[in-house]
């Protein structure tokens, strides 16, 4: 398994770790599989989506922010419920296809870190088997 630290810098912000992942599984050495990335946090996600035009990223994070707004009444008392319920919204891992040591993607598509409680450091684990 490899792991890599994400610094975000925003109470809500995706991050592209596309290369990173790319990185991590160059890392692991195993040329042909299945690559997991999974995010080892409960107020974080992890998805795939288009990395060409920066405003599907932006559409993301404005529609989940309607979904689930920041207050709601809600109970847990730490104050971060919203990002607890759009963590399991998005997911914590993302599966993709290892081919030549290369994850295989689709043209538009990138690997997102979701940070829903920023700014932190966080981490990303990627192992391929
Ligand atoms: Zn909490």
């Amino acid at each position: 398994m490899q792991s890599f630290s994400v610094r975000t810098r925003s109470r809500v912000e995706l991050v592209d770790v596309t290369d990173r992942v790319a990185r991590a599984i160059s890392a692991e050495g195993t040329s042909d599989g299945l690559c997991t990335v999974f995010v080892p946090h409960t107020t974080a996600g992890i998805t795939i989506n288009e990395n060409a035009d920066p405003s599907v990223v932006a559409d993301l994070i404005m529609e989940l922010g309607k979904i689930v707004p920041f207050e709601d009444g809600y109970g847990h008392t730490e104050g971060n419920s919203a990002a607890h319920i759009k963590s399991s919204l998005i997911g914590h891992s993302v599966q993709v296809i290892v081919k030549a040591g290369r994850p295989v993607l689709g043209t538009w598509q990138g690997i997102f870190f979701c940070e829903f409680d920023g700014p932190r450091n966080r981490t990303v684990h990627v192992h391929v088997g």
